[in-house]
């Protein structure tokens, strides 16, 4: 059974089977048997997943797709859900990792639900939108270092791994895409109040050609040496690290 693409629900399938067994093969099966596929669309890395000594469930929307899936792997758990609205705290596994070669319309929101439920997952292995997998993986100057960079690096290990054309996928995307891979690094705790750090990063970065000092204009008011090396910088010139401590000092000047 064959189906037309669906656009809205960001259908972009991969041709090549030698690029999905590569990408299937970035996954560290030893540290984590149990794996999610968000949008296994008709089986491109769900075919190499199986072969992996590892517990699958695929989450997928497309009631055609799940048709197909139901067929070609009957023996694994297939839950017809949109992951965004899924509840993850439903999946009976402690830790499981992510694979997935995302819908770009919904990239930024499935990152942020991997945030969400960190604690949960071990690595993702996820195709993105080329520009939008270079600004998870950006280091701080860079242009492309902001908001995600520095949320998803606070938890996580980020490494770009693949590059893939327009020409790869059917049909093909506007955009280039690229595989990344986030390892779940040892912080549990970020060491100050997570709600008020991603406050803090989102709005140093609302207007990150100015100073910090100019951004955070509602938290000044106070003095602190190390504060005012901070806040003479601009968002991208501040780490991970950089931006608890600055997070810190402004919940303890309160
Ligand atoms: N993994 C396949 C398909 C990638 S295309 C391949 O590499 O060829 C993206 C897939 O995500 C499609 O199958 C699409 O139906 C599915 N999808 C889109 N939005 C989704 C959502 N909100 N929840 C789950 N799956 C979704």
């Amino acid at each position: 059974m064959t189906f037309t693409p669906k656009k809205y629900f960001g259908q972009h399938f991969l041709k090549d089977s030698r690029k999905a067994k590569e990408i299937v093969s970035f996954l560290n099966i030893g540290k984590c048997d149990k794996i999610i596929e968000i949008g296994p669309g008709k089986g491109a890395l769900t075919q190499f997943l199986i072969s992996l000594k590892a517990d699958i469930k695929l989450i997928e929307i497309d009631a055609d797709a799940i048709d197909l899936l139901k067929n070609q792997f009957s023996n694994i758990e297939i839950i017809h859900a949109d992951f965004l609205k899924l509840d993850l705290n439903s999946i009976p596994w402690k830790k499981y990792s992510i694979i997935g070669n995302f819908p770009y319309n919904i990239s930024t929101q499935i990152l942020f639900k991997i945030l969400e439920h960190r604690d949960s997952i071990q690595e993702v292995v996820g195709m993105f939108q080329k520009e939008v997998a270079e600004r998870i993986c950006s280091e701080k100057k860079s242009k492309k270092y902001g908001i995600p960079s520095v949320l998803i690096q606070a938890f996580f290990k980020c490494d770009k791994l693949l590059d893939l054309n327009e020409n790869e996928f059917n049909p093909p995307p506007k955009v280039k895409s690229s595989v990344i891979k986030l390892t779940r690094n040892n912080v549990q705790d970020l060491g100050c109040d997570y709600r008020k750090f991603v406050e803090i990063v989102k709005t140093s970065f609302s207007q990150r050609r100015k100073k910090i000092k100019n951004a955070l204009k509602k938290f000044t008011n106070l003095s602190d040496s190390n504060l005012d090396y901070m806040m003479s910088k601009r968002a991208e010139e501040l780490s991970v690290a950089e931006f608890i401590e600055l997070t810190n000092i402004i919940e303890n000047s309160k």
